[in-house]
């Protein structure tokens, strides 16, 4: 219609004043026209290659007949096809031919069909043979004839199994994470024949805090990634592996004869695991602790074995680690003893429970009382005074030792604040308190509210501060020394090489465990030893303080040798502050008495 009326325009614009046509005129209108449309189409068809060829997905019609019409460059990349290969009416048949790859029958997800204004829209994708993914998109017209359009979606597919990957994976071993190992736990029990067995090994690396501590995070994750390495191997494809958290690891024994095969289990991963790691001079040595659950005796559910075998592992954990414990019912109720005084020990923390005693330190040389230890006591609501052996390992393994530490550091400082100037007080630190807290710090506030001069105080640490984390704790002990205050080796002979950290820091005093004093009366080689080890300390210039003096033979055989301090019950029993001036009263007289 609109040719119709342009034409009759040309006409009527060739009209002449007599009525008749101006046929040259029209002519030359008409031809215009033409020319015109003709640039335009020129112009249109331009801009559509250039559409066509710079889409940066691939794309082609075919007809009703399934006869190619037209196609772009990129269509020919991703397909690896020819230009002669796609020249218009060439078959889909013969062009699939060509393709090398594979179109998926069937993808699920992927071969859906939607309907849209336009038409069927089909989706489909093709494995081609060098890898690649290409996803195509078709809209069948309802004439039959369609209009596709191809991307290549490898990356995307890969990112998108790689986030499918890390959801139910550890990115650093590789290995299963919880969530599926919970999964795989609950497809083995569902499937579990009536006689079959399942255990589960619930695994966990001794120390190794210390070691991420000494020796960075890097080599750290260098160990995790092998201890993944060795574990796969032991586990083999027979049994289901997974790291759960940070240094803990768990396996899953399916089968039967238990508990023998999953004891041999256990005992190949502590063999196999307590080889060193790292070759010469760096190499590092772990332990590990397990705890074992069994289906069905230890539970029927993935949550309860999970939770069971992870008493186990507390148990082995707080049994000196190194081993493996079968779950039993009696460890979930001592479990829960402990998390009831965990959530007492809390409770105490904020409303200041606790108190300390004093134990004199006495001085054989001045025959008198020469300092205090501070003791610490916990006076329960209901249960009464709790000693410290009960609660400082467990205030110890849930981080509460830090803020008791340092009340206990301010209120020692702050009673021997008040006594004579020439009494010292001992403080025990927690190797924790070297790692969690500012020890420094909390030494300053403590000496600064009390004005307790640095020379006056004493820290008494165990041979755990250097043997968990000595990079730390060396430089904090020398700059407390420093500062002029004393550090003492506490319990000494008690560890496993007391002698060897002897040398690693210039302590000012030593002091012998009781269990060396226990014999010394009767025991001929028991008194051999606790003069060696006061002579050790006497050659390395150190103080030497005798623990557990109990009975006055002792105290009389210590007279005898280079021992400058005892303390126990022979001297009195930890007392509580109120007593300290009475204890210097009666320690000053006698020592007066015995000058005279
Ligand atoms: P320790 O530092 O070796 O303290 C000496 C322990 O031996 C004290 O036990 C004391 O009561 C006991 N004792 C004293 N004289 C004798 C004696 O003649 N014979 C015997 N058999 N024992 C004697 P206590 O007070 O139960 O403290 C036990 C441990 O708790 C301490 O051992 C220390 O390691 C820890 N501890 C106590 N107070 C604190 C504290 O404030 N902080 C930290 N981190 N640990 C503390
Ligand atoms: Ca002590
Ligand atoms: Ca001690």
């Amino acid at each position: 219609m609109e040719a119709e009326a342009l034409f009759r325009r040309q006409c009527a614009a060739c009209l002449k004043e007599d009525g008749t046509a101006d046929g040259q005129r029209l002519i030359k209108l008409v031809l215009d026209t033409y020319r015109q449309a003709n640039r335009n189409l020129a112009e249109q068809s331009r801009l559509l290659e250039i559409v066509l060829n710079h889409l940066p997905l691939g794309l082609c019609i075919f007809d009703s007949g399934q006869r190619l019409v037209v196609s772009n460059i990129r269509f020919q990349q991703l397909f690896g096809l020819e230009t002669d290969d796609t020249r218009a009416g060439t078959s889909i048949s013969s062009l699939i031919a060509k393709i090398d790859g594979l179109e998926k029958s069937e993808v699920r997800g992927t071969t859906r069909e939607d309907r849209s204004d336009v038409g069927r829209i089909r989706r489909r994708e093709w494995d081609m043979n060098d890898g690649r993914i290409i996803q195509s998109v078709v809209t069948v017209l309802p004439d039959g004839s369609n209009i596709s359009i191809h991307a290549d979606i490898t990356d995307d597919r890969k990112a998108a199994e790689r986030i499918a990957f890390l959801a139910h994976h550890d990115p650093l071993t590789g290995l299963p994470n919880r969530i599926r190992f919970r999964e795989q736990m609950d497809t083995a029990l569902a499937a579990r024949k009536p006689d079959d067995q399942i255990a589960l090994i619930h695994l966990n690396l001794d120390r190794f805090k210390s070691v991420n501590n000494t020796l960075g995070v890097s080599a750290g994750d260098k160990i995790l990634r092998q201890v993944a390495d060795r574990l796969r191997a032991l586990a083999g494809k027979s049994n289901i592996l997974a790291r759960l958290g940070s240094d803990e690891f768990a396996i899953l024994q399916c089968g039967r004869d238990q508990p023998w095969n999953v004891m041999a289990l256990a005992d190949q991963i502590r063999r196999e695991l307590s080889e060193p790691f790292f070759r010469g001079e760096k190499a590092v040595e772990l332990s590990v602790s397990m705890g074992i659950a069994i289906n069905p005796k230890d539970g029927t559910e993935t949550e309860v074995l999970l939770k069971h075998a992870g008493v186990a592992l507390s148990h082995a954990k707080s049994g000196g680690r190194r081993g493996e414990r079968f779950f039993t019912s009696e460890m979930e109720a001592q479990l829960e003893a402990r998390h009831a005084l965990e959530a007492d020990l809390r409770r105490a923390v904020h409303n200041e429970e606790f108190e300390l005693h004093y134990q004199p330190l006495y001085d054989m040389a001045a025959r008198r009382i020469c300092g205090f230890e501070a003791l610490l006591r916990w006076n329960h609501p209901t249960r009464g005074r709790i000693a410290p052996m009960e609660f400082i390992p467990l205030a110890e393994e849930v981080g509460l030792i830090v803020d008791i530490g340092r009340w206990v550091l301010k209120r020692a400082c702050m009673d021997a604040a008040a006594w004579p100037a020439d009494i010292k007080v001992a403080v025990n630190v927690s190797a924790i308190q070297f790692i969690s807290s500012d020890l420094e710090e909390d030494v300053s506030t403590a000496l600064a509210v009390s004005e307790l001069s640095p020379a006056r105080l004493e820290i008494e640490i165990t041979e755990s501060v250097l043997m968990e984390n000595r990079e730390e704790a060396l430089p904090i002990l020398h700059a407390l020394r420093q500062r002029g205050i004393r550090i003492s080796m506490d319990d000494f002979g008690t560890g496993y090489s007391s002698l060897s950290y002897l040398s690693s820091f210039p302590f000012d005093k030593i002091k012998i465990d009781k269990s060396f004093v226990n014999d010394i009366v009767d025991n001929k080689e028991a008194y051999a030893i606790m003069r060696a080890i006061i002579l050790l300390g006497d050659a390395l210039g150190m103080r030497v303080t005798v623990e557990g003096v109990e009975t006055a033979q002792q105290h009389d055989l210590l007279a005898q040798e280079a021992c400058d301090e005892i303390q126990g019950y022979h001297i009195s029993s930890p007392r509580p502050a109120f007593d300290v001036p009475q204890l210097l009263a009666g320690s000053h007289a006698q020592g007066q008495a015995q000058a005279m």
